[in-house]
């Protein structure tokens, strides 16, 4: 019996423009595939080939605006994007940075911001990469020091660091997350959000060795004294911590989607292995030692990807704190039940789990990053605690 794959499942799918969305992403990102993916990482290459065929397909812009050339859908649909280029064995976290940069955009760059640079992001022949963590900062934003300082012309002049910084190399712009020199009445520097083309004179970024196996690097950046022109703002100045939540949602919810994805792939392949695999007188999958824990990670997965595509609608729908509150969840979700799914997947392929050529463990660390990152399950504890529950804030 042909099986269907997990993704396209009538439980999740929001009606038919949403199945037909995601077979064309998913014939599109098949021709390409895991081992397409898997050889890039290996050469040290880029996606590039695959990134321009989604470009053209409009795959890319599905949220953006039709006046920018984009498909005039929402987050939702970019979801379904993400998830199926994942669960094709193609993960990608150059696509969770489309989620934040265009949302910001679209929402407060000026027309003339938004005409440099959103056609270019919905046909993706442009690319931006967003960097807001800093060594001694991390999680707490507000210690960011980063500072763009009014140079008396109307612009700015930048210096600080950031680290893990995702795909700069890849990159026409980084929206930076900076804070000015002085304190507001309640201690905080007011934060500001830049865009820089990132071979300004005075930047520099060096890679970061990590285990994590994806084809985007993540990498240092320093700013020594780089030179901002007053068209560099993104909004208003000082009013960057309010702007940069628009895409940090949409963000949680184009990671959950990879996560769900890579679940997605991951059960799809050890149901396929389980129903062939015989070491004794019936397939493994007959054994409910084998089933049972597939199918109890089938369930979360399930869960995960139905809080995914809820937190989506609430982020289309503009309730900015619910899709805040559900996207924190569905990425929370997401990220525990692909480590399961992902895990129970390696078990059941015995040996073969660990070779490269069944195309599972070498995800474990993308599908692990997401319990850290963009926001750690730790932070999400502490909004939920706080937020749904309404108990103390307890940092
Ligand atoms: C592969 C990868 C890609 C990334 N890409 C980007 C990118 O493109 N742009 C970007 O800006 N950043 C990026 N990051 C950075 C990422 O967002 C941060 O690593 C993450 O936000 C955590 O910050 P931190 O590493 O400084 O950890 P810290 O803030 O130092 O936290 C360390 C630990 O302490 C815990 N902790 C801290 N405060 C509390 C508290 N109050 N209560 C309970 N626990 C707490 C945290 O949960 C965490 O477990 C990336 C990271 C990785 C690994």
């Amino acid at each position: 019996m042909a099986r269907t794959p997990l993704s396209h499942s009538n439980i999740v799918n929001s009606g038919e423009h949403h199945l037909e969305l995601r077979r064309a992403v998913g014939q599109l990102v098949g021709k390409y595939g895991r081992k397409y993916f898997q050889d890039k990482v290996r050469t040290g290459g880029k996606v590039d080939e695959l990134w321009g065929e989604l470009g053209e397909a409009g795959f890319l812009g599905v949220h953006i605006s039709e006046k920018w050339g984009g498909g005039g859908g929402g987050i939702s649909d970019y979801n379904v994007v993400v998830e199926e280029t994942s669960a094709q064995g193609c993960p990608l976290f150059s696509m969770v940075l489309q989620s934040i940069c265009s949302p910001i955009l679209e929402a407060y760059g000026t027309e003339e911001l938004q005409q440099r640079w959103c056609p270019g992001l919905a046909n993706g022949t442009k690319r931006m990469s967003f960097a807001i963590t800093e060594p001694d900062a991390g999680t707490n934003t507000h210690r960011i020091s980063t500072t763009a300082t009014p140079d008396g012309d109307g612009g700015w002049t930048l210096s600080g660091q950031k680290y893990w910084t995702s795909a700069p190399d890849e990159a026409d712009a980084l929206l930076v997350v900076a804070r000015g020199p002085e304190a507001s009445p309640n201690g905080r520097h007011p934060l500001s959000l830049f865009i820089i083309e990132p071979d300004a004179p005075g930047i520099t970024m060096h890679p970061i060795e990590s285990v994590v196996m994806s084809p985007d690097k993540q990498f240092t950046m320093f700013f020594d004294n780089v030179k901002l022109g007053p068209d560099a703002l993104v909004g208003v100045e000082g009013n960057g911590l309010k702007q940069v939540f628009v895409g940090l949602n949409t963000e949680r919810v184009a990671v959950a989607a990879v996560n769900n994805g890579i679940s997605c792939y991951a059960i799809d392949r050890a149901s396929e292995y389980a129903s062939d695999r015989q070491v004794w007188s019936k397939v493994i999958g007959a054994h409910q030692g084998v089933a049972h824990p597939l199918a109890e990670a089938t369930i979360k997965v399930q869960q995960a990807r139905l809080m995914t595509e809820k937190a989506a609608q609430l982020c289309d729908a503009g309730l900015t704190v619910e899709a805040g509150e559900a996207a924190n969840m569905a990425k929370f979700a997401a990220a525990d039940s692909s480590l399961e799914a992902l895990d129970q997947a390696i078990q059941i392929h015995g040996g073969n789990g660990f070779a490269i050529e069944y195309g599972l463990a070498d995800l474990w660390f993308i599908a692990r990053v997401h319990k850290s990152a963009p926001v750690s399950r730790e932070m999400v504890l502490n909004h939920v605690a706080q937020h749904t529950l309404g108990l103390p804030k307890s940092y």
